[in-house]
């Protein structure tokens, strides 16, 4: 009594998925471009789809896990995706979600968009953390989500098909952000007299704290006002950004990783808002100009 599903894909991502699928006793038709990588879930009980066209006729919920969107469409087009419910768990940008969210329709399918929040050894593993982002038919996540559900916790964040893959590559820039700030970190004490596995805990319990200031900025951006509850304003802030900078500079290493962020940091502080903490830079960056 599982649903039933399909499954065109089986990279690392892929095969992980079909396992905890299997794991929970779903019926599973798998395809893949490159047939081998099919036959070890085989074994485990997947049935093989000699073509993705054939796989997708097999159910009504089919999965794609591909390499990119141009990969989701050369799969699927020769596939009958009529009554169908096709779940895209392909990285892409939003404007390609909602694209294929558009095409999907056109042929007939109702579309839901994931952006996965893991990597594969914590799929199928309660306790991991993993979880995955789904934006677009709210009528497919309902129907669905106890099967969602099986490989990673579910997230729905909206009707948008875009909203997925936003939520999804706005959490890895700011992951990339912080990697930055590590990297440099690191460069800053490597050659000292500092034992790197203790520095690496003080660091990691420093970031950690001051991940609550995310909520602060998301006040602000409600509120328009940027100077509420500011504990560290601008004007310190930016006075501070030439301890750092002296500081990379008598360590030999290269401020470029900090220095994008202060020169903003600096811009806003020039613009005449030295009572506000960093949130203002925000604005600093733009946005998408085609809105109604
Ligand atoms: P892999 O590189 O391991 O697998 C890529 C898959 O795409 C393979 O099944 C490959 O088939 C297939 N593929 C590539 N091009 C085509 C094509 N033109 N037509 C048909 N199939 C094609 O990637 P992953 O499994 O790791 O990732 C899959 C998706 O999951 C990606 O979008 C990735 O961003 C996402 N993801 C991955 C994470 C990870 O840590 N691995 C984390 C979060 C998301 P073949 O075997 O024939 O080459």
């Amino acid at each position: 009594e599982k649903t039933p599903l399909t499954l065109l894909g089986l990279g690392t991502m892929g095969t992980a998925l079909a396992r905890a699928w299997l794991a929970a006793g779903h019926p599973l038709t798998v395809w893949n471009r490159t047939a081998a990588r099919a036959e070890p879930l085989a074994a485990d009980g997947a049935t093989v789809a000699a073509t993705a066209a054939e796989a997708v006729a097999a159910g009504g919920l089919v999965v794609v896990c591909l390499l990119d969107d141009a990969s989701v469409a050369e799969a699927l087009t020769d596939a009958d995706l009529t009554g169908k419910d096709l779940v895209d768990l392909t990285t892409g940008t939003p404007d390609q979600a909602r694209d294929r969210a558009a095409w999907a329709q056109a042929r007939g399918a109702r579309f839901l968009d994931g952006g996965i929040m893991a990597v594969p050894p914590m799929i199928g593993a309660p306790g991991s953390g993993a979880y995955v982002f789904y934006s677009g038919s709210r009528a497919l996540f309902d129907a669905h989500r106890d099967t969602l559900a099986v490989p990673a916790r579910t997230e729905y964040v909206g009707e948008d098909p875009r909203l997925a893959a936003l939520h999804d590559v706005a959490l890895l820039s700011a992951m990339y952000g912080m990697f930055a700030g590590v990297a440099h970190a690191f460069a800053l004490v490597r050659e000292e007299d500092v034992a790197l596995k203790d520095f690496a805990s003080l660091l990691a319990g420093w970031l950690t704290a001051m991940t609550a200031s995310v909520h602060g900025t998301a006040d602000h951006l409600r509120s328009g006002d940027y100077t509420t509850g500011v504990a560290s304003n601008l004007a310190m802030q930016v006075a501070g950004t030439a301890t750092l900078l002296c500081t990379a500079e008598e360590q030999g290493v290269s401020p470029e990783l900090l220095t994008p962020y202060l020169d903003l940091m600096k811009r806003r502080l020039a613009d005449g808002h030295g009572d506000e903490d960093t949130t203002g830079v925000i604005d600093l960056l733009g946005h998408r100009t085609d809105r109604a």
